[in-house]
């Protein structure tokens, strides 16, 4: 019987396993996919939000200032990409003023720290691709950008490094209370534990609604991107939002913190959870609506798009904290935006809450930090000479696009919780995230898995299950 059992391993559930495992404690994190961030957690804009967009009082205004306070400090522990790039809310019209002023004032609320008006003058210094009739935005400097696997990833692999144990491709399909705790039915078999973190994204509320009488309901709001070449990523420099409405922040127009830039989402409620797919009107809006505040958008340099699903619960609050009629059953519920900036303090939180609920003590001299796969392309001659001393696979470039080289591949392979998939290597490595989307690298890639792992090639997939590349032999 396990002490906890977190089911999800995205961001939130990965943050908790972390937390947790500074804790003398048993933990074993279950996951539907192949991988750690396969769901929401992959598909978002990667910003760290400053925190004004929250009401005052509720729990994501709280989880998004203390978990934006403690990225950078995390980031540099788990040797995760973060930049503090600030963030900028646009206004065309003087009248758009007065919402800049009442979100400058829920910021203020909020404990946001340097938040401020600035005038057209400013905003052309700041940004000058900005649109001839940007007349003021709300400047927030303590907002930055993450990414959003790396830092899944790596709060993972410490958890692993303290003993908390990650089941892959173990759907959970039922939860039932017993007197010690919960079995799970899943698809590997049953499992016991005394509690359950529930951070299943998108599908919390139907977990949840197995075991309270309190029905909850998430609705899934789809967000559609494009992601742009390098060559344009710094088209701008901080992240530009339009005034927010009741669906959201609106089309945003960012770049990453591997230089590409990012252009999107729109928000359209649906019903279907596994719906990731882009769609043709869906990519319009954001096409339309995208140069409202960015002038001469460089659409012709888009490389992929891609959509992720926004977990919005009826309540419109983060739901966290054990379930009042399920007692040892927590709900981390309802993570939409800013579900990526709040984790690091969402993790803290339902860890304390666990560290209480079972009298757990501290552990004397937990891991609390990983070094991400070695990065080719950032060294110095001298030192890339060197790692192709120590190992020549170093010195052969597999990905071209990102300069991603063999050694790299192997490393994300063979390290803790290593990649299996053809994803998990590019969430790894960034091998394949490049102009040309894995046209030229892919073929390399699977023969270094296969050879790696001693996993045939046909039964390597992309992302688990059904999705293999190799459908047979030609003659
Ligand atoms: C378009 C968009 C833009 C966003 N932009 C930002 C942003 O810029 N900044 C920000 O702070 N936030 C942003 N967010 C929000 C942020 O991405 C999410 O809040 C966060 O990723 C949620 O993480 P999670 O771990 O709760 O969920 P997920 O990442 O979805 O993880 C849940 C996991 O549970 C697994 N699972 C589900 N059911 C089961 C089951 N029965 N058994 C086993 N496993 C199961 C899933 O496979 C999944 O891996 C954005 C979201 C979207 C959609």
């Amino acid at each position: 019987m396990y002490d906890v059992v977190v089911i999800g391993a995205g961001v939130t559930g990965c943050a908790c396993a972390m937390e947790l495992s500074f804790l003398n404690t048993t933990v074993l994190v279950v996951e539907k996919e192949a991988d750690v961030c396969c769901g929401t957690s992959k598909a978002n804009s990667g910003i760290v939000h400053a925190g004004y967009d929250a009401r005052p009082g509720s729990m994501k205004a709280k989880m998004n200032v203390e978990g934006s306070a403690e990225m950078e400090a995390l980031c540099a522990r788990l040797d995760v990409p973060y930049k503090a790039n600030g963030s900028l809310v646009i206004s065309n019209t003087e009248e758009g003023r007065a919402k800049l002023l009442r979100l400058l004032e829920q910021g203020k609320q909020n404990g946001v720290k340097e938040l401020r008006i600035v005038e057209k003058e400013e905003l052309r210094k700041l940004e000058p691709h900005l649109v001839e009739e940007a007349c003021c935005g709300l400047y927030a400097p303590t907002a930055a950008i993450v990414c959003p696997f790396e830092l899944t990833i790596g709060m993972a692999e410490v958890a692993t490094l303290n003993g908390v144990e990650f089941q892959f491709e173990t759907k959970v399909e039922a939860i039932k209370p017993v007197e010690d705790g919960y079995v799970l039915t899943t698809t590997s078999g049953e499992v016991r534990a005394k509690t359950i973190i529930n951070a299943a994204g998108v599908y919390a509320d139907e977990l949840h609604n197995w075991v309270s009488k309190k029905k909850r309901r998430i609705t899934p709001r789809k967000g559609e991107y494009y992601l742009l070449d390098k060559e344009v990523g710094n088209h701008v420099a901080c992240t530009i939002f339009s005034l927010p409405t009741k669906a959201g922040k609106g089309v945003l127009v960012a770049p990453t913190t591997h230089g590409n830039l990012l252009v999107g989402p729109n928000a359209e409620d649906g019903t279907d959870k596994s719906g990731t797919n882009t769609s043709r009107h869906g990519l319009q809006e954001v096409l339309e609506k995208s140069g409202r505040h960015v002038a001469n958008l460089p659409m012709r340099q888009v490389i992929t798009s891609f959509a992720g699903l926004r977990a919005h619960e009826e309540e419109d609050d983060f739901v966290l904290g054990e379930v009042e009629d399920a007692p040892g059953f927590f709900d981390c519920l309802g993570i939409e935006s800013p579900g990526l900036s709040s984790a690091p303090a969402i993790g803290k939180y339902l860890a304390s809450l666990l560290k209480n609920k079972l009298g757990l003590a501290k552990k004397e001299h937990p891991i609390r930090q990983r070094k991400a796969v070695t990065r080719m392309k950032d060294l110095d001659l001298a030192q890339r000479n060197a790692w192709v001393e120590k190992n020549p696979a170093y010195g052969t470039i597999v990905c071209r696009c990102e300069e991603i080289s063999e050694g790299e591949i192997m490393e994300a392979i063979h390290r803790p919780l290593g990649a299996t998939t053809v994803d998990g290597i590019k969430r790894r490595t960034r091998a394949g995230m490049g102009r040309c989307q894995a046209g030229f690298c892919l073929p390399k890639t699977l023969e270094i898995l296969a050879r790696e792992t001693g996993i045939p090639m046909e039964q390597l997939t992309k992302n688990g299950r059904t999705s293999s590349y190799i459908k047979g032999k030609t003659k």
